[in-house]
């Protein structure tokens, strides 16, 4: 039998059984979005993706694919929708395609679902896609599906933070391209970053609110928010390390299992 956990390299009999057996799916829910000049604009994919795939080895798990296309980009989280290639969906389009996949897979007996989220605009649209999707179901007769909602960044322990921000760590918010997302790209896809072109126009000095439309020089130009400049490979092991392990033990947890 196929022995990924990649829902899209499963055949159908092959998937079935492992429904059959009481799978976790995953549910990445990334971000076609801009990281900075240094970075490829799929990052949001590709981080989730690999850390689900990690967990899902771990507990016998599929991940199902990405969302590739998220909800749309905020100045002080990441960027805004100003830069060419972030290409974004409405608040309402993201919950519906959230609620329509867990939807189909609760309908294929799949009663464990974890989605995670890969970009931090994801999480509203995400929460109210989960809702909508167990109303359905349980219209359905479907009343034991069970989901766990989760942003991967949060699973890491602080004194990895301490280590790898010693003057203290700025936020998940800030940190859009720059020090944890590059760091973390360098160990898993070092073909699409390239520290030759890694700004140093920030960090961002953001105000403590939103103005519409987006002023501009609200934001550095290059879209990176804080700084990418001290990204390694090696830091970005420690991260996923940390993600690999705390997202295991949460869902572990979270499903009892
Ligand atoms: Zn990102
Ligand atoms: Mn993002």
């Amino acid at each position: 039998m196929n022995d990924s956990a990649l829902m899209a390299e499963l055949s159908w009999p092959e998937f079935a059984e492992k429904v059959r057996q009481g799978a976790t799916v995953f549910l990445p829910l990334g971000a076609t979005e801009q990281h900075g000049p240094h970075m490829a604009l799929g990052v949001d994919v590709i981080l989730p993706t690999s850390v689900c795939e990690r967990v899902a080895r771990n507990i016998g798990g599929v991940v199902a694919p990405a969302v590739p296309y998220g909800y749309k980009s905020q100045p002080r989280s990441g960027g805004g929708e100003s830069f060419p290639g972030t290409i974004s969906l409405d608040a309402h389009t993201l919950s519906l395609v959230v609620r329509d996949v867990i939807r189909g897979l609760g309908h294929d007996g799949v009663r464990r679902v974890v989605v995670a989220c890969g970009h931090f605009e994801n999480m509203w649209p995400a929460i109210e896609g989960i809702d909508l999707a167990l109303r359905e179901l349980r219209r359905d007769g479907i009343t034991d599906m069970q989901i766990l909602r989760l942003e991967y960044w949060d699973f890491v322990r602080r004194e990895t933070l301490d280590r790898l921000f010693p003057e203290g760590f700025p936020g998940t918010e800030l940190e859009h391209a720059s020090l944890l997302e590059t760091s973390f790209m360098l160990l898993l896809r070092p073909d699409l970053v390239d520290m030759g072109k890694v700004p140093s126009d920030g960090p961002a000095r953001v105000p403590a609110y939103d103005r519409y439309p987006q002023p501009s020089g609200f934001i550095p130009a290059s879209g990176v928010l804080a700084r990418a400049e001290r990204a390694a490979s090696e830091k970005g092991q420690w991260l996923l390390d940390d993600h690999v392990e705390l997202v295991t033990q949460a869902v572990r947890q979270g499903f009892e299992l």
